[in-house]
Parts: C-alpha cells; structure tokens; sequence
C-alpha cells in the first residue's frame, strides 16, 4: 500500500459514493483483499460488519471513514465483528477465499427489477473479453500499463448482458471455470506427462491463438488440444 496518502480527493469521494449507492440496503460491500466488509443498513448509511484483526486492514477502514466524512453518508461501527485470520498463510488464503465466495452467493443481477442470482448464471458461457489497456498503482506506488479484461455473461431472467470483472468472475465460477478458456483447459501436471507418454498432442497457450489474444492468466499453460485442432 502507498504510505503517502493525503486523505480522500475527490475523485475518491465520487467512487465511494457511487459504490454505496449501487448496493441494495441489506448487500455487503466487501473490496478484494481488504479485510474489511461493510453492510448497507440505510439509504445512506453503512456499517462496519467485519474487520481483519490485521493493521492493513484497519488502516483501509480509516481511509473509507475519512472519505464517508466528506459524503452526507454515516458509517457504523457498532455491529462490528473482529475476525482473527489463521497464523498459517495457506490457511487464511483459504478462509478469505470461503468468505468471498459466501458473498458471491448473494449477488444479484444488475437490472434494478430483477432478483436473479448470478451464481444461477450460464457461468460457463461467459466470454473473456479485452477491454484495452489502463493504468494501475501497483503496491510500490508505481503506475504500470495493464490489461483490462472483463467476462460477459448474460442473464436468463431479463436478458441483461453482464460484464464481470475477472475476479469476480473466478470467485462465482469456482477453480474449473477459472481455468478454462473457451474449448481449452488447462492441464495438471499429471495429464501432461500422461499426454505427452501417449503421444496425444497438447497446446501451449502465448499472447494470441487464431488472432484472438488469449486471458493473461491463461498465456504459457498447457491445455488439451480440441479434436477439431488435431491432425491440422
Ligand atoms: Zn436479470
């Protein structure tokens, strides 16, 4: 995290603001990797309803109550519970992931007037889509150059076309949609060999296939090679 932080600006004010108001009274906003988890209990009012026993987290806390300090939002803190993560990194890892996806769960489509879940979603069908290319502050504060890329999936309530960002996205679909792209997944290390002793042809995945630039997170694995690919 960037130490020098001067307190909120107001672009920081308008992001806040926007996110409180997209959640349903009753919804949590928990941002990834945080440590801390905020129910909405008002039409401009949060609460604190989970904090990481952890200095980082604590400090995120202090900066979202300083930026709800220049808003007409309140924030309580009295509904708050003290979570002491596992000493074992594995383990806390774990944990926040369960924490995550129980969130998930509860995810609603977006259309105001519909009540579908997204984990009802053809989470399978959704396409990886590039977005181009943005700025991030990476934990040094430097500005690097990244993709953006985003997961469409559509709701079969009310027809909405859903652009989901990539973690999320993993979060909802489990470990086996998160490493399969297409027709193409990825292979463990066991079935490689297997492949590779039976002479069966495998792919590894670069930047592009058949002029389609392929998820970052995809590029320099090992997947099955489809059967409409073999013998080309
Ligand atoms: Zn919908």
């Amino acid at each position: 995290m960037n130490d020098d932080w001067e307190g909120p600006n107001e672009e920081d004010i308008e992001w806040t603001k926007s996110m409180f108001e997209q959640i349903e009274i009753g919804g949590v906003w928990a941002p990834i990797h945080s440590g801390v988890e905020y129910t909405k209990t008002g039409e401009k009012e949060m609460s604190l309803t989970r904090l990481m026993n952890h200095p980082s987290a604590g400090a995120i806390h202090a900066r979202i109550l300083e930026t709800i300090e220049k808003t007409d939002w309140t924030m309580k803190e009295d509904q708050a519970q003290l979570v002491t993560p596992p000493l074992d990194p594995v383990a806390a890892i774990h944990e926040r992931k369960e924490r995550e996806q129980e969130i998930a769960e509860n995810w609603q489509c977006p259309t105001s007037d519909c009540e579908e879940l997204l984990r009802n979603m053809d989470l399978a069908q959704g396409i990886w889509s590039y977005e181009g290319m943005q700025q991030a502050l990476t934990d040094d504060g430097e500005i690097v150059d990244t993709e953006r890329w985003s997961v469409r999936v559509n709701c079969h309530e009310c027809g909405a076309a859903i652009a989901l960002e990539p973690y999320d996205y993993t979060i909802l679909g489990g470990d086996e949609l998160s490493w399969t792209w297409g027709p193409y997944q990825v292979m463990e290390r066991d079935a490689i060999i297997d492949a590779i002793d039976h002479g069966d042809q495998v792919l590894i995945l670069g930047t592009e296939l058949e002029e389609e630039r392929v998820p970052p997170h995809m590029r320099g694995l090992v997947v099955h090679m489809p059967l409409n690919m073999e013998e080309e």
